[in-house]
């Protein structure tokens, strides 16, 4: 355990008392969201036994219970005496979900007065292994699956491309909001971790290094209570250069990938201001910090737009730039999705394959991007809390 996600002391009761149900008298508080010491602590305080703290951390991360009179490993009188307290289970709950033709799904998780959105995409998104396949997502059965996980309610960091940057930044999620977007997926999908092999993207709403302790307590939550390993995660990064050091110094994260998207600073500039704080040169050094593993790669996501990112003099300054930043690194090829009131225009499939095989002949390993979910304004850069399917 390396660290009390959010010790039970430090709850501030302002936000217990904005939680409470009309007509209770006692604060609610969340057991989602509690790591075992904590929750242990918690118990310790009720004046009851540490395997207790033990069995609910199970009955939360594992077994996935939404309402506490549902814990059968703990007594009937002690989920009364948890339940007078004012704990409730609080995990986030899936309140509308949009299935794509392509057997992607859209949820938006209802948080504390505020919905976000996370998407599950059966046989996979993890950037790098289906860029050739067609898989057969919307079939009853599926062999791996991918969920792509926000870590903010809108976002600060205003990619021009990008229709989440439109609701500027609205908050933060915890710990427990982060987590339990996962398991809240997890359950209606009755997903066996053990036999099913699922992957995380912190590539959703928002920019997690802008939220850098909540994503990271989140992180040590679904590694050590929900059992998903860290090297099944991946978090990307506008290029936030304080994150990308103190990423550096964990001993146990997810791999790393830079959400790169131009070929020089200049275009960068242009499509990403926060360019302007921290240029390439310096989020690469960041990076370059990092302790890679053995086989490990970073990963620099480029989305193309039409025009602007795409052509032949931009693959040629990309291959450069990867050659001078001196990293294991691949590259994720991502046709920009289109989104309202947004004025780019898509790469065409050829220049996105002649892009691929240019850098591909520079011997830099490049993958393009499937795009999924795109009719339920799933895919990337499209979440927006858009209530329409189209
Ligand atoms: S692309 Fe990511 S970092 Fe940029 S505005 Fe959108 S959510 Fe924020």
């Amino acid at each position: 355990m390396t660290s009390a996600t959010q010790s039970v002391a430090s709850i501030d009761p302002f936000v217990l008392l904005q939680q409470e149900p009309a007509g209770s008298t006692v604060p609610q508080q969340k057991l989602f969201g509690l790591d075992r010491t904590a929750l242990i602590q918690l118990f310790a305080e009720l004046g009851e036994k540490p395997y207790r703290g033990r069995q609910l951390a199970d009955a939360l991360y594992k077994q996935r219970v939404a309402h506490l009179d549902e814990i059968t490993t703990l007594p009937f009188a002690l989920r009364e005496k948890l339940s007078a307290a004012g704990w409730q289970i609080g995990r986030p709950t899936i309140a509308e979900s949009f299935k794509s033709i392509d057997g992607t799904e859209r949820y938006l998780i209802q948080t504390a007065a505020q919905s976000v959105e996370t998407v599950w995409m059966p046989e996979g998104d993890d950037g790098a292994e289906f860029s050739d396949e067609e898989g057969n997502p919307a079939a009853s059965g599926w062999k791996r699956a991918t969920i792509c996980v926000s870590s903010q309610i809108g976002c600060a960091v205003n990619c021009q491309f990008c229709l989440t940057a439109k609701l500027g930044l609205q908050r933060s999620l915890t710990p427990g909001e982060i987590a339990g977007q996962v398991v809240a997926v997890l359950a209606r999908h009755g997903v066996e971790l053990n036999k099913q092999r699922v992957n995380l993207v912190f590539m959703g709403m928002g920019e997690p290094f802008l939220n850098y302790d909540n994503f990271m307590a989140a992180v040590r939550l679904l590694i050590e209570e929900v059992g998903i390993a860290a090297p099944r995660m991946t978090v990307s990064t506008s290029g936030i250069v304080p994150g990308i050091l103190r990423f550096a110094e964990e001993p146990v994260r997810p791999k790393l990938a830079i959400s790169l998207n131009a070929p020089n600073d200049e275009v960068r500039e242009a499509i990403m201001p926060i360019n302007r704080k921290w240029d390439i040169a310096a989020v690469l050094d960041a990076v370059r910090k990092i302790p890679f593993k053995p086989r490990e790669r970073v990963t620099f996501e480029y989305v193309m737009l039409g025009g602007v990112t795409d052509q032949p003099e931009h693959a040629e300054q990309v291959i450069r730039l990867v050659r001078r930043a001196n990293l294991p690194a691949m590259v994720n090829l991502i046709a920009w999705n289109p989104g309202p009131g947004i004025a780019y225009s898509s790469p065409t499939a050829d220049s996105v394959a002649a892009f691929q095989k240019q850098l591909l002949a520079a011997g830099i390993q490049t993958y393009i991007r499937r795009p999924r979910g795109r009719d339920i304004y799933a895919a990337c850069g499209q979440l927006k809390r858009t209530t329409e399917a189209t």
